[in-house]
């Protein structure tokens, strides 16, 4: 805060700042006279007088600390104008909206999936009204929150039954505690993955009581090395997909289909965590192909865990699907009740679920599926369509700005290795110094803040995640980056 730096000279005496060095603390007005400046009154009656004390007491606080520090008094229009800034900065919510433009789709920290206008309104109206959440409407009876779409992901997957939770951490988490509590589990060594550093898989199977039992090499591992490394305590073997990076060369992996064989051959479940977990052949869209949990349970998997909103393109879930007995098992487990998700996240899920009843449409209606195929000259004619606004907003910025090509990337650990066509607007420095930095800044402090991202010395903006419909608004609003660049 710099309350004492900005007072204008001005005719009332208390707007003047004290010259005493260090100020008197006492000539700080308190909060109630603080509250009574004209400058005030409206926003405190837009957001309510509990949050104006709070932001009175904090601007006081900072000018106290400042002036022990030395700083003069501020005068009375500094502090209105912080209280201000500090009522406004309090009341804005803090989860905004923001554009991607960083090329990464699924962009964990951006929130990954946005979800399909279907999902949306499934999830409002779930939010809005009472829903049949646990009760069957038909017998009046109570109903259990899974079957909302357990049938639907049956369907989908070829499974014999469904379950969900709140993400996939959560699933691998349950399945895990519920199946291989003190027992040992067997995993391939080059498939101990870690995704976003939270989530660890020799941690997660600790927590869950399990013990790990790292089997092969990180590049090969073969059937035999699964066989010596059953035992009386083997209670599962598993399969990770590596999600965010890729084993290449001299590799050698098992194949689902034969660890199954060798898990049923020892009366063992064979589980595979999938990670993103599509429930459609992507390959059909001209993207690369990512396992999917049909394909899993073809090859004898007896559940298969993956996430709800990574390439599926729903609300944050966890899923688990496979054999009846075990899914049983593991909704009897009492931390399914403290993993569980709620109405709002399972009115998205099935609104999602729904839409992957028919392929041919999917493109269009989900939203994930249809910003990962959305075609490179598309987003080309998008760049030369915002070029101008955009680059007249940073005339006055050391910059070049021009159209480019350029990879995005699906995020989200998905086909970690392959790239997808883009293109967008790039912004490189006439010379070395910190307008990247400063634009990147002043990109984030724009109203709808946008997320580009620094590579090569140039900031690139990748315009697959920006939707026509949101065209103008990004247009409109770059204009702020005149006034704040220089
Ligand atoms: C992403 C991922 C997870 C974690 O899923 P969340 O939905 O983020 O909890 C677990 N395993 C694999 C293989 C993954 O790719």
């Amino acid at each position: 805060m710099k309350t004492h730096s900005s007072a204008p000279s001005s005719a009332d005496p208390a707007d003047r700042p004290n010259p005493a060095p260090g100020g008197a603390l006492s000539s700080l007005p308190a909060v109630d006279r603080l509250l009574g400046d004209p400058r005030l009154q409206q926003a405190i009656a837009e957001h309510g007088r509990a949050p104006a004390v709070e932001a009175a007491r904090k601007t006081l606080a900072a000018a106290r600390m400042e002036m022990r520090a030395g700083a003069p008094a501020p005068g009375a229009e500094a502090l209105a104008a912080a209280v201000l800034q500090t009522l406004e900065a309090s009341v804005r919510p803090r989860l905004r909206r923001v554009f991607n433009l960083t090329g990464t789709v699924l962009h964990t920290n951006l929130g990954r999936a946005t979800l399909p206008e279907e999902a949306v309104a499934a999830m409002v109206e779930a939010a809005r009204h009472p829903c049949a959440l646990e009760y069957d409407i038909d017998s009046g009876g109570r109903g259990d929150r899974d079957d909302l779409v357990s049938e639907l992901l049956c369907e989908l997957t070829g499974a014999e039954a469904a379950t969900v939770v709140n993400n996939n951490a959560a699933a691998v988490f349950l399945l895990l505690n519920t199946l291989a509590q003190r027992k040992e589990v067997v995993v391939s060594r080059g498939e101990l993955v870690e995704i976003g550093g939270a989530f660890r898989v020799p941690d997660i199977m600790k927590r869950a009581g399990a013990k790990l039992v790292e089997v092969g090499c990180t590049n090969r591992t073969h059937a035999r090395d699964f066989e010596e490394a059953i035992g009386p305590r083997t209670g599962l073997l598993m399969k990770v997909h590596t999600s965010n990076y890729a084993v290449e060369g001299f590799t050698k992996a098992v194949e689902q289909a034969e660890l199954a064989a060798i898990a049923h051959a020892h009366n063992l479940p064979f589980v595979e965590d999938l990670g993103s977990g599509t429930l459609t052949g992507l390959e059909a869209w001209g993207l690369p192909h990512e396992p999917t949990p049909r394909e899993a349970i073809a090859a004898g998997a007896d559940l298969v865990t993956f996430s709800g909103d990574k390439l599926l393109g729903g609300p944050q879930a966890g899923i688990l699907v496979g054999r009846k007995d075990l899914i049983a098992r593991i909704k009897k487990n009492p931390l399914k009740r403290a993993l569980r998700v709620g109405k709002i996240t399972l009115a998205g899920l099935e609104a999602v679920l729904r839409l992957y009843r028919d392929p041919d449409r999917l493109p269009e209606r989900l939203e994930t599926l249809r910003l990962l195929t959305r075609a490179q000259d598309d987003i080309h004619a998008q760049a030369e369509r915002l070029k101008p606004a955009f680059a007249s907003a940073l005339v006055g910025w050391p910059v070049e700005v021009a159209v480019e090509a350029m990879r995005s990337q699906i995020g989200s650990g998905s086909l970690p290795v392959d790239r997808l066509p883009s293109a967008g607007l790039v912004c490189r420095p006439h010379k070395k110094g910190g307008a990247l930095n400063r634009l990147e800044k002043a990109l984030r402090a724009l109203p709808v803040p946008v997320v580009g991202r620094i590579a090569d010395n140039a900031l690139w903006l990748d315009l697959r995640c920006l939707r026509a419909a949101d065209e103008n608004e990004f247009a409109a609003q770059c204009a702020g980056l005149a006034t704040a660049g220089k």
